[in-house]
Formats: structure tokens, C-alpha cells, sequence
């Protein structure tokens, strides 16, 4: 798979070094970071960021949470920070100004990277943005063609030194597992203390969960809506 690590021996593949996690859509093994897209334009759905982020979680992958369009409106990355900033790495960008692309450059070195986020929000910009940036520190001299690809086969691209990998967006969130694990991706809940060991936080008394305080209420709320699709589901 693309993102594989091996060992060869005399021009040969002898051995597939175990993958750290292997994803369907794209399908790259051993992926670091998902680059989260968000902007004001179009209205971010919070409950897709969830999601992704506990995807992340379960697969081993640093979450990074990219507000793009920072120039046209900072609010939405206010919102994001307060939210989700103390446990998440949340950076403001702006494809369009090139503000912030050099701290984000810096978050993805040496790391395979995938990007996610709705239609719009401008992963294409900032992939081309991160580029641009690497052509200036004189690493890379192709040019990248992006979304040229008509093989369904994923192909990293190597922006100096970060590994990108060429999809038109990360996109395979299903989550399916027992909703009592919900709880174990929220790292705003390993801070609580509750009443009962086992508690899932969803209104238990002596629950040590307080809306607003430990996790942010719009959070909390999309918590409870996800355990009670996992719930539902029922099918892992
Ligand atoms: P993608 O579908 O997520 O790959 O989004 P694109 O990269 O195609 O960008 C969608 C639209 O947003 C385009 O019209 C871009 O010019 C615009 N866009 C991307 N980044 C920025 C930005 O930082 N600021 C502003 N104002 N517009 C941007
Ligand atoms: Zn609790």
C-alpha cells in the first residue's frame, strides 16, 4: 500500500513493516496527521469535525484542526480555539494571504499527511499554499498536478519533507464501535472525576461532567447525539 514501510533487499520488497493504521479511503497505510479543514465559508459542520477527530483518535493519527480563510473572518477560528484548543491543535490559515502557512509547514514536516474537510473550504489552496512554500526553501522542483489523477490508486506527494497524500479529500469517517468507548476519545473527559468509575458522562448523578465548563456545550451536546448512534447501531 501506498505509505508502507519495508525492508528490501537486492531491489526487492522481502518485508512489510506493521502498519500503525491502514485507511480505506484514501487507501495509505501508516498515515500521521489528518490536516482538518475548516472556514467560514461554507458554515462548518461541527458534528462531521467530531467525527473526523474521533477517527483520528482510534486510528492513531494526530488530528490537526487548519481554519482556512482567515481573511475574511476571524470568528470562526475564536469559536474553534475556545472549544477545542486546549486539547487539539487548532491553527488559523489563510490559503489566499499565505498567513499562517509557515507554522503549519512546520506542524506536517516529516509526516504522512491526508486532508479532510467539506467541499469549498480550501484544501486544494492550502496543499498549493504548502507547495509554494517549499519551492521558496528550494527542496522540491516539479510541479504538482493535482486532481489529474484518474487511477483510483492514492500517490504521495513529497512537499519537502511532508508527505501528502494526492486525494480529493479524506473522506471515510464511519465510526463503528461500542458506544461505552465514546467516552476514551474525549480527552476533555480524562480530566473529570465522576461518581462511578464507569461512568459515560451522558447524566449520570454525580456525573463530573458540567456543560460548559470541562468541554464546550455545543460539544457535549454532539456527544450525546453521537453515543446514541453508536447505540443504535449496533453493528461492530
Ligand atoms: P477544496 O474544495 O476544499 O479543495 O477548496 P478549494 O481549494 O478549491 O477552494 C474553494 C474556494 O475557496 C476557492 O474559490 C478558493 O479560491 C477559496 N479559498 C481557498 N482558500 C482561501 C482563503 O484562504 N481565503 C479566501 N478568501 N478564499 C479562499
Ligand atoms: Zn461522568
Amino acid at each position: 500500500m501506498v505509505g508502507d514501510r519495508v525492508d528490501i533487499d537486492e531491489g526487492k520488497i522481502v518485508n512489510i513493516l506493521p502498519r500503525k493504521n491502514n485507511l480505506i479511503r484514501p487507501k495509505v497505510a501508516n498515515v500521521d496527521k489528518l490536516i482538518i479543514v475548516l472556514a467560514p465559508i461554507p458554515e462548518p459542520d461541527y458534528l462531521l469535525l467530531d467525527k473526523q477527530l474521533i477517527f483520528c483518535l482510534k486510528e492513531g493519527i494526530s488530528p490537526i484542526i487548519a481554519v482556512n480563510k482567515a481573511d475574511i473572518d476571524v470568528d470562526t477560528t475564536e469559536y474553534v480555539r475556545n472549544a477545542y484548543g486546549k486539547y487539539f491543535l487548532v491553527l488559523s490559515v489563510s490559503a489566499k494571504t499565505s498567513y499562517g502557512i509557515a507554522e503549519f509547514y512546520n506542524k506536517i514536516i516529516g509526516s504522512i499527511v491526508c486532508f479532510a474537510g467539506q467541499s469549498a473550504v480550501g484544501k486544494s489552496s492550502l496543499i498549493n499554499a504548502l507547495f509554494s512554500l517549499s519551492l521558496e526553501t528550494g527542496e522540491m522542483s516539479k510541479k504538482i498536478e493535482r486532481g489529474k489523477n484518474t487511477t483510483r490508486e492514492a500517490r504521495l506527494f513529497d512537499i519537502g519533507g511532508a508527505y501528502i497524500a494526492d486525494t480529493p479529500g479524506f473522506s471515510s469517517f464511519e465510526i463503528s464501535f461500542p458506544e461505552d468507548e465514546l467516552k476514551d476519545v474525549y480527552p476533555e473527559f480524562r480530566d473529570i472525576t465522576c461518581e462511578f468509575l464507569d461512568c459515560m458522562h451522558i447524566g449520570e448523578k454525580g456525573c463530573g461532567v458540567k456543560t460548559g465548563s470541562v468541554i464546550d456545550d455545543g460539544r457535549y451536546q454532539r456527544y450525546l447525539k453521537i453515543f446514541n448512534e453508536l447505540k443504535s447501531q449496533k453493528k461492530y
